[in-house]
């Protein structure tokens, strides 16, 4: 079998590697911020842009349907106690029953995005977007199991439902873990079904199953062998639960076709190379009754397109949007073009697979680079169709497809006795499938959601008041800081994870101590400052140089992280060292990947390797931009 050679530059090794370990990073970060205090309070209500639509019993009389597999061009639809409870082309509405005009508009079962990794206000931001239900490919099972307990309570009216496969199956050193996650790994000597049984009573789902040996990379990293994929996938199947796989190449696809998994996750760059042939991939997928959620979205992005950055520009999309997601849709991979991957590779297999009979399911792959929760669906049904899919099948593969591959019986169609997860759009998906983005009404469980982001992208008056440059703290009275909230300890010991720290002022100097323990998945300690007036207040440092310090310290190195004042945001991370001796460190602002007009404090963590750290600090300054940040 043919391997697709890759360019072996380091620059574009180590680029292509971040991407794939992109998502785990997101996964890791998973809730971080939930222990931050925020300003979040002082938002306005997140349903007071809802409250014009009704609610739990109505009829959406006159409209256009997409009912999951099916179009009919005049319907009447009945939602009684957040349930559909008739579907007529004429229906009599009861007296009193409040009506939702659909003329000239669609209305489709709620979206389904069969690839994500949920954290933070993700499942919220989904929803805005018409996305009722998310699939999740690694997340920390503690969070899912919080949300799980929502869900079951109330239904979660205000965010997508989660369902997840929790903490992913890879070998030591293998994809996933190259952070300090606390993912236990399928080691030689583990047993596969007490892997699956443990993942299943954290609250999995189903299981994810990674197939990455780097061969795609340029070089080599450990993996599951076939044979133990194989064992994962029977104990999956053996509780009762599917077992999915994420495959880096066509060669992965086709082992993890003959390891008995049930779908893949991700389709690959590289071309089939048994395309044309009975041989292909393509075909091993189809004869095995495999499904594929091919992201394209994120294989867009990887390839060097900008998907996100058109999909941020549409005026359809623009007020759901938050300034996070705003900015995650511009971010790119930064990656050179690799010779012999392309989306086009990609797009060419997702269309043979469609031929074939093969169940698409669209998957966006958020939050990745070039991609936002909820928004990104809507650019993975235009990419489906155009690789070949009619707008219909596109629709379908974001409803009744993984509704069906996930064995969820209560939704991904619009018919009697299903939940009211609806989505009512201006205009024709199933001729223009962007038209979904025209929104007018997305229901969960018959409930009306916001259609516009309680922080728009484009909201006036946002910006954060500008810090300047000075002195931030010497540490010779106390913990104060000059100015902003000062200083406090921070570890994820709120998140259960179990690593430890102490601040205190030691001789004119900040002296962090403590553990970086492996309890909670993106382990952190140290001390965190608050540039803003409040805790996480957004300043605005983009005219400013760097940040700068001295110091020592043992158990490096370090981490200094620039948190969002979005809650949810990525802590964009930069590592210094710390030695014996006093040491000057300047961080350049430029160097950090962050919205530098929103930052919401400044954490000095120990970390990421894991162990007991003294880290020492002085001198905290923040740079002007024309500092020479040199030693003095
Ligand atoms: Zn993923």
């Amino acid at each position: 079998m043919t391997q697709t050679p890759l360019d072996p530059t380091p620059t574009s090794r180590s680029g292509l590697r971040g991407w794939l370990l992109a998502a785990v990073a997101v996964a890791a970060l998973v809730a971080f911020f939930a222990l931050l205090p925020t300003p979040k309070a002082d938002r306005p209500a997140a349903d007071a842009a809802a409250t014009d639509l009704p609610s739990d019993t109505f009829a959406v009389v006159g409209v256009r349907l997409f009912d999951g597999e099916r179009v009919l061009p005049r319907c009447d639809v009945l939602v009684r106690d957040g349930r559909v409870a008739a579907v007529a082309e004429h229906l009599e509405i009861p007296s009193g029953v409040p009506t939702v005009d659909g003329a000239g508009r669609t209305l489709l079962p709620g979206l389904l995005d069969a690839h994500v990794h949920t954290w933070g206000d993700s499942l919220a931001d989904a929803l805005r977007f018409g996305v009722t239900t998310v699939f999740d490919m690694f997340t920390d099972p503690q969070y899912a199991a919080e949300v799980r307990r929502r869900q079951a309570a109330d239904g979660n009216p205000g965010a997508a439902d989660l369902f997840t496969a929790g903490l992913l199956a890879t070998v030591a050193g293998g994809h996933g873990t190259q952070f300090p996650i606390r993912v236990p790994t399928v080691d030689p000597g583990v047993d596969a079904d007490a892997w699956v049984a443990a993942r299943l009573a954290e609250g999995s789902d189903y299981v994810k199953i990674i197939l990455e040996d780097g061969s795609s990379l340029g070089h080599p990293i450990p993996t599951l062998s076939a044979a133990r994929v194989a064992e994962l996938a029977a104990a999956a199947h053996r509780h009762g639960v599917l077992a999915v796989a994420h495959v880096g190449s066509a060669a992965e696809a086709r082992l993890a076709m003959e390891a008995g998994v049930d779908g893949l996750v991700h389709l690959f760059l590289d071309a089939d190379p048994g395309v044309g042939t009975t041989g292909s991939v393509a075909h091993s997928i189809a004869d095995a009754g495999a499904f594929v959620v091919p992201t394209l979205t994120v294989l867009e992005s990887l390839a060097g397109g900008h998907g996100g950055a058109e999909l941020a520009d549409d005026p359809r999309l623009a007020a759901a949007l938050s300034r996070e997601q705003s900015g995650q849709l511009r971010r790119t991979f930064g990656l050179p073009p690799q010779p012999g991957l392309s989306l086009d590779n990609a797009l060419d297999t997702t269309r043979r697979l469609a031929t074939l009979g093969v169940p698409i399911l669209a998957g966006s792959d958020a939050p990745n680079p070039g991609t936002a929760f909820g928004a990104s669906l809507h650019r993975e049904l235009e990419l489906l169709v155009t690789a070949g899919l009619t707008p219909v099948e596109a629709l379908t593969a974001a409803t009744s497809a993984p509704a069906d591959a996930f064995g969820l019986d209560d939704r991904g169609r619009v018919a009697p006795g299903l939940r009211a997860d609806l989505l009512l759009v201006a205009g024709d998906p199933t001729t223009d499938v962007t038209a979904t983005r025209d929104r007018v009404a997305v229901w969960k469980l018959g409930r009306p959601a916001p259609l516009q982001a309680s922080e728009p992208d484009a909201a006036p008056g946002a910006a954060a008041p500008a810090v300047e440059a000075g002195l931030v703290s010497d540490f010779d009275d106390g913990l104060s800081a000059r100015r902003g909230a000062g200083w406090q300890v921070s570890t994820d010991r709120r998140m259960h994870g179990e690593s430890t720290a102490e601040i205190a002022a030691v001789d004119g100097h900040l002296q962090v101590t403590g553990e970086i323990a492996a309890g909670f998945p993106f382990p952190w300690a140290g001390a965190i400052y608050f540039p803003g007036d409040a805790p996480m207040q957004p300043v605005d440092l983009s005219a400013l140089g760097g940040v700068a310090f001295r110091a020592r310290g043992a158990g490096g190195p370090f981490r200094l992280m620039l948190l969002g004042a979005a809650q949810g945001g990525m802590p964009a991370t930069a590592s210094f060292a710390a030695g014996d001796d006093w040491r000057r460190v300047v961080v350049p602002l430029a160097d950090l990947p962050a919205d530098l007009d929103q930052v919401g404090a400044v954490l000095f963590s120990g970390g990421p390797g894991l162990g007991p750290f003294r880290l020492e600090i002085d001198d905290v300054e923040l740079l002007a931009s024309d500092a020479d940040g040199g030693q003095r």
